[in-house]
């Protein structure tokens, strides 16, 4: 049976306790959501390096096929100038078509040059726009983490100031009293101790007490409650 002088010093302990464990989820919490700002800040760094990649191949075929054609234009023009001076018809004839076959691949590169440029053009704008999303979206993670930051080091330093309080308000407590209330407290979490509630119901578990206990508690006794174990008391 609990003494009732150190009823008071035991829920201001149980207060402190509980302060630490919401201030322990709410860290847990922005912990959290700090990784996945940060998840979510290198996801778009990637699509938007994949964005630059795309346009930086096509530019890269564009260079591709304007060196081709160029190769085509003098193979052309080294084509014209022998046929000047070629005798036989048969050499002639081979030259005109080694010329038609330059003329013909100048025409499809001339058009896939065209369809990679209006490509171009069009990722180029299309990502013009994404840009703009994707700096929006990068300021607004930053800003998000730097009041990430701010209120981890609040709590940080409000756990501290807790845990301090919760160390002094254990040393008050005689060590028997303070294991039993521990013991408890592993078997049925926090809260430990209760308040008897309306209709003589434990405050933990909501059973209502027996006549004689629940006599007990009003008379100001403090009394394990006969089904979830916690300490209950009456509220004056
Ligand atoms: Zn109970």
């Amino acid at each position: 049976m609990l003494e009732k002088g150190l009823l008071k010093v035991l829920l201001k302990l149980q207060d402190t306790q509980m302060s630490i464990e919401r201030l322990e989820k709410a860290q847990k919490k922005l912990k959290e959501e700090e990784s996945r700002l940060r998840r979510e800040f290198s996801k778009l760094e990637e699509e938007e390096a994949q964005t630059l990649l795309v346009i930086k191949n096509i530019e890269s075929q564009i260079k591709q096929i304007k060196e081709e054609i160029s190769r085509c234009k003098e193979g052309i023009k080294r084509a014209e100038s022998r046929l000047n001076m070629v005798r036989k018809a048969q050499d002639y004839k081979a030259l005109l078509r080694e010329k038609a076959k330059y003329e013909d691949s100048i025409i499809k590169l001339s058009q896939d040059l065209k369809n990679l440029e209006t490509e171009k053009k069009e990722r180029e704008s299309a990502y013009a726009k994404e840009k703009k999303v994707f700096e929006r979206r990068y300021r607004e993670i930053k800003e998000e983490l730097e009041y990430i930051t701010l209120e981890q080091e609040n709590i940080s330093k409000k756990l501290k100031e807790v845990k301090g309080q919760e160390q002094r308000l254990r040393e008050s407590i005689p060590s028997q009293v303070l294991m039993e209330y521990e013991k408890l407290k592993d078997h049925v979490g926090l809260p430990v101790i209760v308040s008897v509630v309306s209709f003589g119901a434990c405050g933990g578990c909501g059973m209502t007490l027996p006549a004689t206990l629940y006599s007990k508690v009003v008379s100001g006794q403090i009394i394990n409650c006969p089904n979830c174990g916690r300490w209950v008391y009456y509220e004056t």
